[in-house]
């Protein structure tokens, strides 16, 4: 058994590339696009519960928020697809 390599599952399920800067760029991307969605829809809810103010004014900037998260969810996926990392 000397010299043998032994390759357990878990090793086979390790990507190419261990790091790419350019993955973690646009992974903390659509990180933040999440938490900005999530941080409106708070807000819209809080705001309705409070009676205080036009919580309606959210719904634009939250579907903003919905379109950014989108974009930067697919463009994570597209680079991971591409790249391979
Ligand atoms: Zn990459």
């Amino acid at each position: 058994m000397a010299g043998k390599i032994v390759v357990t599952p878990s090793r086979q399920l390790l990507p190419k590339i261990a790091y790419c800067a350019e993955r973690q760029k646009l992974l903390d991307a659509f990180c933040d696009a999440t938490e900005q969605s999530t941080m409106l829809q708070d807000q819209q809810v809080a705001a309705v519960i409070s009676a205080d103010g036009d919580f309606t004014g959210f719904d634009l900037l939250i579907r903003l928020a919905h379109e950014k998260k989108s974009h930067a969810k697919d463009a994570y996926i597209y680079h991971v697809e591409r790249h391979g990392c």
